[in-house]
């Protein structure tokens, strides 16, 4: 594939082409629809100012989207119509960073229409949560984490805050729609949860929990077991002959906090 020598076409869309191209994505049934309707549409709607369209490319030649310009409030109309449209499926976000690369590139042209169209919720009436039931579990081990250390170390302490902030936040990606309104949990581990979502994207709630280490000083890197016992995690580790003190009790619930995976 060679890439089309042409002149670069760089203008505004008429409000008229930028209304039909939003229609077209509206009217797509499924996400591969979608992305044939965007390009198609937008590329055809440029290529008709030098007599030609995505279907009468010249032989073996591939389009340049560095070649397009279009205003940039333009773009995001029409990459606001794609996510809407794509709510439906849960695949808004793997479009959207396909197309950065497929549309064509922007300027500023404040002048440039853009049509009011009102914004349609397209995501499903209900999100479909299927839970394991040690997944269940894991939820019920992760609240009670959070309780443990608000207990340990003070509901203000930083342990606390920082464990509750990010199971929160963990939870609540769970309950979302955007990568579909099927979503499937199963358990990754003790306070660790793997999520397929309807779309097909699979991501880890991820628990990290803190290394005890020993705060004694003397230079003293040590990590200190469950069982107090001190250990060097790396062979440049220094294990100092002293009473080690861990930088969090044995007995107390292990600081850390969830992070997102995928
Ligand atoms: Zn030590």
């Amino acid at each position: 594939m060679t890439l089309l020598a042409m002149d670069p076409v760089r203008r505004a869309l008429t409000a008229a082409e930028l209304t039909a191209i939003i229609d077209r994505v509206d009217a797509a049934d499924s996400t591969g629809a979608l992305l044939a309707a965007v390009i198609g549409s937008v590329y055809d709607t440029l290529l008709a100012d030098i007599g030609l369209s995505t279907a009468t490319m010249p032989e073996g030649q591939q389009l340049d989207p560095r070649q397009f310009q279009i205003p940039s409030t333009q773009w995001q109309a029409i990459t606001g119509a794609v996510m809407d449209r794509a709510a439906a499926w849960g695949t808004g976000p793997q479009l959207t960073r396909d197309l950065i690369g497929m549309l064509p590139s922007i300027y500023e042209d404040p002048t440039a229409p853009v049509p009011d169209t009102p914004r349609t919720d397209r995501r499903p009436d209900l999100l479909e949560l299927h839970i394991t039931r040690e997944a269940v579990d894991v939820i019920a081990a992760g609240t009670a984490h959070v309780q443990a250390l608000a207990s340990c170390y003070g509901p203000a302490s930083e342990q606390h805050l920082q464990a509750s902030t990010s199971w929160v936040a963990a939870l609540s990606r769970l309950l979302s729609m955007g990568f579909g309104a099927d979503t499937r949990v199963r358990r990754d581990g003790n306070l660790s949860l793997l999520v397929n979502t309807g779309s097909g994207f699979t991501f880890g709630l991820i628990f990290h929990g803190a290394t005890r280490r020993c705060i004694a000083g003397d230079g003293c890197t040590a990590t200190i077991a469950d069982d107090g016992t001190a250990h060097a995690l790396y062979s440049a580790s220094v294990v100092v002959e002293h009473e080690h003190q861990p930088s969090f009790p044995l007995d107390a619930a292990r600081p850390g906090s969830w992070s997102f995976h995928s």
